[in-house]
């Protein structure tokens, strides 16, 4: 492998990181990861960053190899013929690869007043929102929490420990994505916690308006801040580029994490799908996908058959707060099973999983720079620029 080949990873979060540092471990590849922010957000930990207990980021400099190049800069349009991504602050950058790694954020889920009047915990600019948001308003102001997802559940919890009054709007049941019997824990958790569930098929939201929220039975609930957490949306860079993507636009690939349209583009990380093996957008899918889709580009680089992605789930992991959580294990295929631990020691593994994560990026990020140190190149900008 001994031409320079320029790999452009658009997105540095975890699928657009872990997939950054494999390549970057590679003579003869260079590496730019292109990121709206300068540094990297640890979404896993963004219902933390409501109460505090952590700010949710960490430096690029930890995370990415010294030799992956970093433009601070948000990925407009990627030409595909011309191999090019635009840049909005009016650069382009040119890639023999791109590795596709834009991630998830909040949906905008068509209730009228959802836009106007609720909050989102799905991405950081949208969590420092709604930390104003709770701080303005008293301690003692009705909270509604939407959505009992993963996301749901860890942000109204996190907000009943920490004092607020929560109201948890399952839209059907607590944690759809559980196992009935850990629905168990969980619900025993919440009612400890003093938040109200509200379940059932009409316990869903119809309207949000700056005081209160309507449900479909009826029902009127005041509420100073509504959140909602119900589903993640794409960003819609692929379909903008021309590129096929499925129905939640996300980019189409085929097992090897390559676009159906053009064998140079490899997706990594929610915003890609193989429509004939779906996985949950997850952080978990992420850290597998990036240094999978990093492996198809090498062996095309190298003149080989990419392979098949092998994706592998051990369970879901929620903090109920900071004393308690629930770990949900699962079967290799992510289908849950009856196994569960928690209470304290179910935020313990939470906490673990979480660290595991960071400790990933952060290994991969030295065994990136071991190469640079013994001779590759090292161009990472110190400071972020765009090119
Ligand atoms: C509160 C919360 C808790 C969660 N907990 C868990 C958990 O416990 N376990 C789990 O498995 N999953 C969890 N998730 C889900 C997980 O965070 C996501 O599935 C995961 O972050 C997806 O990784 P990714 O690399 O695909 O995208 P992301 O982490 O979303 O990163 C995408 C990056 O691309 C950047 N980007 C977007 N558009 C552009 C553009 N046009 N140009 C350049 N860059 C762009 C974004 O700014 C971002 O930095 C949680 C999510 C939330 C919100």
């Amino acid at each position: 492998m001994n031409a320079n080949i320029e790999v452009v990873v658009v997105g540095g979060g975890y699928g657009g990181v872990t997939a950054a540092n494999s390549l970057a471990r590679r003579d003869g590849v260079s590496v730019t990861v292109v990121n709206p922010r300068p540094d990297f957000v640890e979404r896993i930990r963004l219902h933390q960053l409501l109460t505090g207990s952590d700010d949710a980021v960490v430096g690029f400099g930890e995370v990415l190899g010294g030799n992956v190049r970093l433009v601070v800069d948000t990925a407009t349009r990627i030409d595909a013929a011309e191999c090019r991504v635009s840049l909005a602050g009016g650069g382009t950058v040119s890639y023999d690869y791109l590795v596709y790694a834009v991630g998830s954020g909040a949906s905008d889920p068509g209730v009228p007043g959802a836009a106007e009047f609720a909050h989102w915990v799905s991405d950081i600019e949208g969590a420092e929102r709604l930390r104003s948001a709770l701080a303005a308003s008293p301690a003692s102001a009705p909270v509604t929490v939407v959505g009992a997802g993963p996301t749901g559940l860890e942000t109204a919890a996190e907000l009943a420990e920490a004092g607020r009054k929560v109201t948890l709007v399952c839209g059907n049941v607590l944690g759809p994505s559980l196992h009935a019997r850990v629905r168990r824990p969980v619900a025993r958790r919440f009612a400890k916690l003093g938040v109200t569930v509200l379940e059932g098929p009409r316990a869903r939201v119809t309207e949000v308006t700056g005081d209160a929220v309507r449900l479909e039975d009826g029902r009127e609930l005041p509420s100073a801040v509504t959140i909602w957490t119900a589903g993640f949306r794409v960003p819609d860079l692929a379909a903008h580029s021309g590129l096929r993507t499925d129905a939640e636009g996300r980019l189409v690939t085929d097992t090897t994490l390559t676009s159906v349209d053009d064998e140079r583009i490899v997706a990594a990380g929610d915003a890609g799908v193989m429509p004939d093996h779906p996985f949950r957008m997850s952080c978990q899918a992420a850290v597998q996908l990036g240094p999978a889709a990093a492996a198809t580009i090498l062996r095309r680089i190298a003149g080989k058959k990419a392979a098949p992605v092998r994706m592998f789930f051990a369970g879901q992991c929620l903090s109920l707060g900071r004393d308690a959580g629930v770990t949900q294990f699962s079967y290799p295929n992510d289908k849950v099973n009856a196994l569960s631990i928690s209470g304290r020691t179910g935020a313990g593994v939470k906490e673990i999983a979480c660290k595991f994560t960071l400790n990933k990026l952060l290994s991969g990020a030295r065994k990136a720079s071991s190469r640079a140190s013994q001779g590759g190149t090292d161009d990472r900008l110190e400071t972020p620029q765009a090119s």
